[in-house]
Formats: structure tokens, sequence, C-alpha cells
């Protein structure tokens, strides 16, 4: 019997969420309310199915041979709110030789998600808002506990791959970018910028979950406005990726 979790989901041949193609874990519950999130039914912690360490372990295994160019990503939900089930994995895949990455919004507090971040390889940490207000605005919470999980990479010489999502109306504005990208490239072990344009993708999840989705008017961004904001970053000398 190992540590026992929860899912929504498993990608076994993931190619957006790290190097390589990876198997992608996604772990049940998240504190945030993203007005664009896609899977709000990853929301819930008492939803999903329960797992276990040892069974999740004896699958990653088995894809192995597939995963040898890329290797596990932790995603979510928020994998960093069950930080026991994450762990072990982790340290198990770290056993056996399997790189590892965790895909978070880095929402939960370091001395519960410094030892998980520990366990990994890589960290794709996604920065909702440099601007706390605006960040209150569209998940609900500060910015506080992202932009210390930054902070303890740096000092911890963690790899990152920094996410934004590009909301035209909201993030999508160049008086929030430029100080994004001042700000990051004061952190060497940023490697990556990824930019995703905002899609509507998960809209039909809100329906399906009678939530109110606001942003059923905000357009999806322009190739033109996408080019400008990677132009933001790339010219602080930060290598910068849109995910279109
Ligand atoms: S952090 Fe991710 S899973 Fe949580 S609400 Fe935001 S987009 Fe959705």
């Amino acid at each position: 019997m190992g540590v026992p979790g929860r899912i929504h989901s498993i990608e076994s041949f993931g190619a957006l969420d790290g190097p390589g193609i990876r198997y992608v874990l996604f772990l049940q519950g998240c504190s945030l309310r993203c007005l664009y999130c896609h899977n709000p039914d990853t929301w819930d912690p008492a939803d999903g199915k329960p797992a276990d360490s040892d069974e999740i372990m004896k699958d990653i295994l088995s894809y192995r041979s597939f995963i040898r160019s890329g290797g596990v990503t932790l995603s979510g939900g928020e994998p960093l709110l069950q930080p026991e089930f994450a762990r072990e994995i982790l340290l198990r895949c770290r056993e056996a030789g399997i790189h590892t990455a965790i895909d978070t919004a880095g929402s939960v507090p370091l001395s519960v998600s410094a030892p998980v971040i520990d366990a990994a390889d890589l960290l794709l940490l996604d920065i909702k808002s440099f601007d706390d207000a605006l960040c209150r605005e569209l998940t609900g919470r500060s910015n506080e506990n992202t932009l210390r999980t930054l902070e303890y990479c740096e000092k911890t010489r963690k790899p990152v791959w920094l996410r934004h999502v590009l909301v035209p109306g909201w993030t999508l504005k160049r008086e929030l970018l430029e100080p994004l990208a001042d700000y990051l490239s004061r952190f060497p072990c940023v490697e990556l910028v990824e930019l995703l344009p905002f899609h509507k993708m998960g809209e039909y999840k809100w329906r399906e979950l009678k939530l109110p989705y606001r942003l059923t008017d905000t357009p999806v961004p322009a190739h033109e406005e996408l080019e400008a904001a990677k132009a933001i970053f790339t010219g602080r000398g930060l290598k910068c990726l849109m995910k279109e």
C-alpha cells in the first residue's frame, strides 16, 4: 500500500507539459478559481478518483520506453495540494531515473510545497498576474505564494518554465507585461517563458457544472497582439515560446 491521493485523469502521451513526451498525471483539487480555467471539474478535492502511489508508479513504469525523451509531469488542479502523494511519486520517479516536472500555480505556501518542489527536476510555474489586485480578481487569491515560490526556486537553483496566460482585456496589456518581464529577467532560474493565448475550450464544462462563465464575450487574442507580447519578453533577454 503506497500513499493515497485523488486524481482527475491521466494522459499517457502528453506533449504540452514539459520537455519531450510525458506521462501527465492530473491531480484533483484546486483552491484558485481562475476565470479562464478549462478544467473546473478538477476544483473539488473530494471529487475525482481515489489513487495510490504504488499503483500509479506501476502504471508509469509500464510507459517507461515511451516517455524516455520526456518524463512525468504532475498537473491538475493544483498538484501541490496533495504534498505527500505528489512527493512520493516524484521521489520514486527520481529513483527510477525518470525526469519529473510539476505544473503548478504556486498557490500553496512554501511551508507545505518546498519538500515537493525539492523532489522535482523542473517547475512549470504559472503566474496568473504580476499585479496582485488583478490576480485576486482573476483567481480569487493573491499572487504572494506564487512569487515566493519563484524566489525559492532561484535560491535552490530549481529550473523553472514560467507560464502566463494572455487574456485580452485582462492580462494582455503592455503596462502589465512589461513589469512582469522586467521582474522575470532578474531570475536566472527561469529557463523559458511560455505564453499561453486565452481560449474558450473549457467553457462548456462551466455550463455543465452550472457555473457562471464571465469570459463569454472575451475574444481570443489576435496574432499581432501575441507577437507584440512575445517581443516584450524576448526584448529583455528571456527565451520565450508562444504555445498557440
Ligand atoms: S490554477 Fe489551474 S486548475 Fe486551478 S483554477 Fe486556475 S486554471 Fe483552473
